[in-house]
């Protein structure tokens, strides 16, 4: 087999990323929005010694699983991957991929709860469009897979509907007032990235606006835009500098242009200020049912909690009713400030914030003698530090620890680890933070080994 070459194959798996997977001669090939059940002609883009990529060339007989993607922009926008699998087939497939990453990788075979999926369109709360000058034309959209092209997506289904307006909106002011766009390569031009959270539950909106600047020329002209938009949920406008050559989104400063500097939602009961660079779990809805989930994990009536990745504080202020104490650590500052204020505003005086690394706070708080009763872990993709699991689980050893993950296959070996350690992964449940993309977050209860305890 070579690259162009067009092979019959039957689809008999689908990856989490929305690829099918066929055999030949004992070769596997990825085939790019294929699913299980697919007979497709394939055409090989790549051959490599293990396996091979292929895209669909024709699609012989479609699977029963297979649906209308419903998306322009599909999948040429790297943002979904499951849209041509109806949701059911998709949550199977998620909640295969994390056990089957638990069991191959960690070693662990916990018990499973069904994974919980609600809305598909619209559940986004927050969306970050990419500004970009191609060939002269100006794109507002998302990357596509793997690369800095700028994909327009006027209508992507995954945001409220009124962010796509704003977008279109925007796009407007920009060509009206000639405001030069930022170039990656050449590191010049003013506008990086336009940038909306909504908070589902008040309605209020948040537009961030990223620039290689510091300021906006017509700025009042663009509040004024905004506000035709969104009108009274409009709560704050901030300018975002960002004058670094880099790919990381947001710079460290921003500037209020309208309203307030943050906004604010409502999230399992508990009020949540949110700041444009504090983290915000993306889905409202289905985050509530994760953190009902972790409260049932922890059981942390009367208990001491260390919530470590705490961003704005959210899970551990979720139980801070019945907690005896809330310990917080996170490492944005402006996060750390938004968990103190969190704390105070909604009358929580047993809760407490640290900034810091995880690691090196978590050791801080062993060497003052701090001793939860229960530890919440919720690292970004790269999982916990080694360190740091040695820390929970040999210098706390507390009894019982939560994990939660955005990522399987770093959490399952960080559930191997903490197994070497003496914790069993007992139960595990998954939820859809991310329907239509090839992300599932996954929550798991870790106990003590008896013979430890
Ligand atoms: N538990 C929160 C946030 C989870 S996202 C919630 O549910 O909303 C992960 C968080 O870890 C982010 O806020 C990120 O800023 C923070 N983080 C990343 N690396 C860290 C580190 N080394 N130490 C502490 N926090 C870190």
């Amino acid at each position: 087999m070579k690259k162009n070459d067009i092979v019959n194959l039957k689809i008999i798996d689908t990856t989490l990323q929305g690829a099918g997977v066929g055999k030949i001669d004992g070769l596997t090939v990825f085939v790019d929005s294929a699913v299980t059940g697919d007979e497709v002609e394939a055409h090989i883009l790549k051959v490599k010694p293990n396996c091979a990529f292929a895209k669909i060339h024709s699609i012989i007989t479609p699977s029963k699983n297979r649906v209308d993607a419903a998306c322009l922009s599909y999948p040429k926008c790297g943002g979904c991957s499951f849209r041509h699998i109806d949701y059911k087939t998709e949550l199977l497939i998620k909640e295969n991929n994390v056990k089957n990453n638990l069991k191959r990788i960690g070693g662990v075979d916990p018990e499973f709860e069904p994974i919980v999926g609600l809305a598909t369109v619209g559940y986004r709360n927050k969306a970050q469009y990419p500004v970009s000058l191609e060939k002269g034309e100006l794109k507002i959209g998302f990357f596509a897979g793997h690369s800095h092209r700028v994909i327009d997506c006027p209508d992507c289904a995954l945001q409220p509907t009124e962010f796509s307006k704003a977008v279109a909106v925007f796009k407007e002011f920009l060509l009206k007032n000639n405001i030069s766009i930022y170039d990656e390569e050449t590191h010049k031009g003013l506008i990086r990235h336009i940038y909306f959270r909504k908070a589902v539950v008040t309605g209020e909106i948040m537009v961030c606006l990223v620039v290689n600047g510091d300021s906006l020329p017509k700025s009042d002209e663009f509040v004024e835009q905004m506000k035709s938009v969104f009108r009274d949920d409009l709560k704050s406008v901030v300018l975002n500098v960002n004058k670094d050559k880099t790919n990381v989104i947001m710079g460290q400063k921003c500037v209020t242009l309208y309203g307030d500097d943050h906004i604010t939602d409502i999230l399992c009961g508990v009020k949540v200020r949110i700041n444009p660079l504090s983290f915000y779990q993306v889905n409202h809805d289905v985050a509530e049912k994760l953190y009902e989930k972790a409260a049932e994990y922890a059981e942390p009536d009367g208990k001491t909690v260390l919530d470590l990745y705490c961003g704005a504080g959210t899970i551990g202020l979720s139980m801070a009713e019945s907690a005896k104490k809330i310990i917080g650590v996170e490492i944005i500052p402006e996060a750390v400030t938004d968990a103190k204020h969190n704390a105070i505003e909604n009358g929580f005086e047993n809760a407490e914030f640290f900034c810091g690394d995880a690691a090196k706070a978590a050791e801080k708080l062993k060497n003052d003698g701090i001793k939860p009763d229960v530890i919440i872990v919720d690292p970004p993709r790269k999982g916990c530090d080694a360190e740091l699991i040695a820390t929970i689980t040999q210098d706390f050893a507390p009894d019982r620890v939560v994990y939660v993950s955005c990522d399987p296959a770093t959490l399952a070996r960080d559930c191997r680890l903490f197994k070497e350690h003496g914790y069993d992964t007992v139960k595990a449940a998954t939820f859809d933070m991310f329907p239509r993309t090839g992300h599932v977050e996954t929550i798991v209860c870790l106990n003590k080994q008896l013979f430890q305890q």
